[in-house]
């Protein structure tokens, strides 16, 4: 259920609205607009008795919602998100690009690629602390360790840093050190993780489950929204099918679905979704081209012997050309880079 507050409502009228949504028993979530705020209502088991609601001062409507996402869908909030990393602002005209190396392996290469990616012309880093790896005995990632390596990239080129969490005690970890927190695709519908990240205050990047469906991604979204951070970056990062190319399959066809029902915006990563370093550029291309908001890309000084994802990995120069690429498409698109 959604409240739809007069376009006048003072906010001790919202307030108002939040207090007798409270005193039921339910959550109520205030979520301004440009032209009115609405407060969606989630908690309740049953259904909600609209005329209580309608009847309060400065309210306009109380509108049921039909699908099982509320808060992540534009039934409830029809304007586009701008998501803040940092002060990068994820969502809104500019195109951006998340660059950075799969794994921190130490403090001289993370400085490096984050030097090289920012001089060509990266928004944010990323790079793995914590690595969810398919065998035990691969690279699992420096840990603490290299969350203080992320810091000290921050520091030496600005880029707000974006990192992984794999379990709950990460999460406390990398709100110390990181300013936005990765969930992976193994961990999409890892659900006391997702709770969590949704009592924090820092961005959320959500990346999607080998195999899930638009609904369970979105769901999983809503888990997060659910607890009170609406700060939420979806993430395509391609699915398992029979492609005998490619490490997964990049799911393009999702950007515009995810559009269409959300108003969180969605980063496309090529690298991850493709495996091979010569079709980053390619996909990267065609992801803004179908409205994707930024892309996060895996790049390397020397990807040949990177401790994880070599062989996605591209240059710094493979993609400064990128860059330089996409800053033509992008007027095209209505985007800015
Ligand atoms: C990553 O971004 O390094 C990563 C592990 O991605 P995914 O969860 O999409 O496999
Ligand atoms: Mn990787």
């Amino acid at each position: 259920m959604l409240v739809v507050m007069r376009q006048d409502a003072c906010p001790e009228q919202i307030r108002g609205v939040v207090e007798a949504i409270e005193a039921r028993g339910f959550k109520a979530h205030a979520i301004p607009g440009v032209q009115r705020t609405a407060i969606g209502i989630t908690g309740n088991r049953g259904a909600v008795e609209a005329p209580v609601f309608e009847s309060l001062p400065g309210v306009l409507e109380v509108i049921p919602v039909s699908h099982a996402y509320k808060l992540v869908s534009r039934e409830v909030k029809n304007e586009s998100s701008i998501v803040h990393v940092g002060n990068v602002p994820v969502g809104g005209e500019d195109l951006v690009m998340v660059a950075g190396p799969c794994a921190v392996e130490s403090m001289e290469q993370t400085l490096t690629i984050a030097r090289a990616v920012k001089a060509a012309g990266a928004h944010l880093l990323r790079g793995g602390a914590f690595k969810p790896r398919t065998s035990p005995y691969s690279f699992q990632g420096l840990g603490e360790e290299g969350l203080k390596i992320l810091a000290e990239a921050r520091e030496a080129t600005g880029l707000p840093v974006i990192t992984e969490a794999l379990d709950n005690e990460g999460v406390d970890l990398l709100e110390r050190y990181a300013d936005a927190i990765q969930i992976g695709a193994r961990n999409m519908q890892n659900f006391s993780l997702l709770k969590r990240v949704g009592r924090s205050r820092k961005p959320v990047i959500l990346k999607r489950g080998m195999s899930a469906t638009l609904e369970e991604l979105l769901m999983s979204a809503e888990y997060i929204l659910s607890e009170g951070n609406y700060s939420v970056i979806f993430c395509e990062r391609g699915v398992r099918t029979f492609s005998d190319f490619s490490r997964n399959t990049l799911d393009l066809a999702i950007v515009p679905a995810v559009k269409k029902m959300s108003h969180l915006p969605i980063l496309v990563d090529p690298s991850h979704g493709t495996g091979r370093r010569e079709k980053v550029a390619p996909l990267s291309r065609a992801a803004a081209a179908v409205g994707a908001d930024g892309l996060m890309i895996e790049v390397h000084h020397d990807p040949n012997r990177a401790l994880s994802d070599g062989p996605q990995s591209i240059t710094p120069d493979m993609f400064a050309e990128l860059v330089q690429d996409l800053r033509q498409i992008a007027p095209v698109i209505g985007r800015r880079l």
